[in-house]
């Protein structure tokens, strides 16, 4: 295979996994109002049918300390701290009770968002694509093994921005488990390994500006600075 000139390769995006070794990353899916209280504050019920999906493209990560420009197009620039799962094994139609054996490890990310765009896409029956799977919208800390993150379903997750508390809440609060997610999941897509799942945000989302630094935290898992310039 000869690469045409003048057209480079994308470098493959990578996450750094605790102990040594890089995470390759393929894609990134994000569930949506995965606990109750933020469903509410969106002006929605919790849906026990069945989750829903979107994706954000992989070249979107941010690391840990990233600088990030205030993006173009919005107005209402939000953050949402969200548990990332990690999948090392691939499959497709898994059963819940087997979910767990797919998991490489666990993160704390950011579904970084243009609010104003999703919402206005989502009142016309448009696709959110340009308020959620935008540059530089999906930071990501370093990777915690799934031997070494056991008790990660009633972990706390948080994040303060300059220093305040705006989200606190419990993984234990999932509308939706993480074998859960995995199972729905995996009806859809054949998950690969190197696929990211954003399992949803606990209610306190709000806005950022620039100057703003946000440290985002869950129990056992190394934290995330992401700083808006
Ligand atoms: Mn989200």
């Amino acid at each position: 295979m000869s690469i045409v000139t003048g057209i480079p390769v994308p470098p493959t995006v990578t996450i750094p996994v605790c102990g040594g070794g890089e995470f390759p990353v393929r894609r990134i899916y994000c569930v949506g109002r995965n606990y109750e209280a933020h469903a509410r504050e969106m002006g929605f019920e919790v849906d026990r049918e069945e989750p829903f999906f979107f994706l954000k493209p992989a070249d979107a990560i941010e690391l840990d300390g990233a600088v990030i420009a205030y993006p173009r197009m919005t107005s209402n620039y939000h953050f949402e701290v969200e548990l990332v799962v990690a999948i090392g094994t691939g499959g497709s139609e898994i059963p819940v009770a087997e979910a767990a054996s797919h998991v490489f490890g666990y993160a704390v990310g950011l579904d970084m968002t243009r609010r104003d765009v999703q919402v206005a896409a989502r009142e016309k029956g448009r696709p959110w694509d340009m308020g959620k799977a935008f540059d530089h919208s999906a930071p990501c800390g370093a990777i915690v093994l799934a031997a070494d993150a056991r008790h990660i379903g009633g972990a706390s997750i948080q994040l303060e921005v300059n220093g305040t508390t705006r989200q606190q809440s419990t993984i234990g609060h999932l509308v939706w488990s993480v074998d859960e997610i995995i199972h729905w999941l995996s009806r859809y897509v054949d998950l690969m390994p190197g696929d990211l799942i954003y399992t949803g945000t606990p209610e306190g989302v709000d806005a950022v500006v620039a100057g703003d630094v946000l440290v985002a935290w869950i129990d056992d898992l190394p934290s995330l600075t992401v700083s808006i310039a």
